[in-house]
């Protein structure tokens, strides 16, 4: 009982983007209160929460003012700085914790752990030098590989592939790092996500296995369920309250994997919040991953996970506004397709601006509505 911080008190919030903006609708919702910490102002976060405090993460007396108006602090975003975490930490309680953290926001730290728990990775190499580079290269038997620096990666940015020996000088050169990890290319048949929450207490509940793909590395179309043979499917969803557990996470967590053709299931990377893939489930399930990072982070017992109906998310990318504003009545003329939009006033190529939902009687229809409305933001307006 005495571990639970009832609706009417107050999160904080790291980062204020999105996600951030996204878990303060399922904490008001709740009645709980939200203020977040962003380094810029009238961020996507900020305009739907009770206070944003305006502060570099380095800030540290802003940081100590935050975390003293809060009864528990969570993060939206895995590169807010472990020095943050650690003063926030001495006022009040961070979920998922700094430990969860810090191991997150670096590839050879993360792959490393779950190496050690007995996680199947990606096979990985620690190279710090262009000499490690050449004899990593050479151990996985100059097999082509993509080479990740172990920090500030996300949506393919800082990751190079390296092909055959004539690449490494260039790629090391590219990344402009002392810190990395080479990684063999995967010929996967599909890429999925698994998002879990677990609760103080220690109960998981793993939504089922979306399947995902990628447009220049930045994630364009979930389906939910993925389409996988059950085993596999159940498989995913093991590992992923195995990860949880081992890391002893409070919050939510998504566990990105590859699926070879013989139905391998490899661990990509991990993100120890909710993450783009779960977006549909704000329509589609009984309870959305934002509900269940305030659940978890607030002792409350986590919420139901039962899809209510097959779904698909878009992506809306900055790219859709290149020739002037969207044409809304075209969008909005998909009564089954939900949209939602983040506040964000420029729409610059790449940017996530918002995304899409359609729920149907099956994952193909879904993917196709979703698909339509999405081109319906370009068509040429009727007048
Ligand atoms: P990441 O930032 O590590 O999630 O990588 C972004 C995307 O690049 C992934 O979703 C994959 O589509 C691709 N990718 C990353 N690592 C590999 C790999 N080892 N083998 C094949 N494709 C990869």
């Amino acid at each position: 009982m005495t571990d639970i911080i009832s609706p009417g008190s107050t999160i904080g919030v790291l980062g204020s983007g999105q996600l951030g903006r996204m878990f303060a609708i399922a904490a008001r919702r709740l009645g709980y209160r939200v203020h977040v910490l962003s380094p810029d102002q009238d961020t996507p976060t900020g305009q739907v929460a009770d206070l944003e405090i305006n502060a570099d993460y380095l800030d540290l007396d802003a940081i100590e003012r935050l975390a003293r108006s809060v009864d528990v602090v969570s993060f939206e975003f895995e590169n807010v700085p472990f020095e943050t975490v650690q003063v926030v930490e001495r006022f009040a309680p961070v979920r998922p914790s700094g430990n969860v953290l810090h191991i997150t926001q670096n590839r050879w730290r993360e792959k490393s752990f779950l190496k050690q728990a007995g996680i199947p990775v990606t096979p990985f190499q620690h190279v710090q030098s262009l000499d490690e580079l050449k004899r990593a290269f050479a151990n996985q038997k100059n097999r082509p590989g993509v080479l990740k620096t172990s920090s500030w990666g996300y949506d393919g940015k800082g990751q190079v592939p390296v092909r055959g020996v004539n690449d490494l000088e260039n790629a090391w050169k590219s990344l402009q790092t002392d810190d990395a990890i080479l990684e063999e290319f995967i010929d996967f048949s599909c890429e999925i996500s698994v998002i879990a929450a677990r609760s103080i207490k220690g109960d998981v509940a793993a939504y089922q296995p979306f399947g995902n793909t990628h447009q220049n590395h930045i994630l364009d179309i979930t389906v939910s369920p993925a389409q996988l043979p059950a085993s596999v499917a159940a498989q995913a969803e093991h590992i992923a309250g195995q990860v949880l557990t081992q890391l002893n996470v409070v919050g939510v967590l998504c566990v990105e994997f590859f699926v070879t053709y013989d139905g391998q299931l490899l661990v990509n990377e991990l993100a120890p919040r909710p993450h783009n893939s779960g977006h549909l489930t704000i329509d589609a399930h009984v309870s959305c991953q934002f509900e269940q990072q305030v659940r978890a982070v607030c002792g409350l017992p986590l919420g139901s996970i039962r899809q209510l109906r097959p779904a698909a998310m878009a992506n809306l990318l900055g790219d859709l506004w290149s020739d002037g504003e969207p044409n809304w009545d075209a969008v909005c003329g998909f009564p089954e397709v939900k949209l939602h939009l983040y506040g964000k006033q420029h729409p610059r190529p790449g940017r996530k601006m918002g995304h899409l939902v359609a729920t149907a009687d099956s994952v193909e229809q879904a993917q196709a509505i979703v698909q339509d409305a999405r081109n319906a933001f370009t068509a040429k307006t009727s007048a």
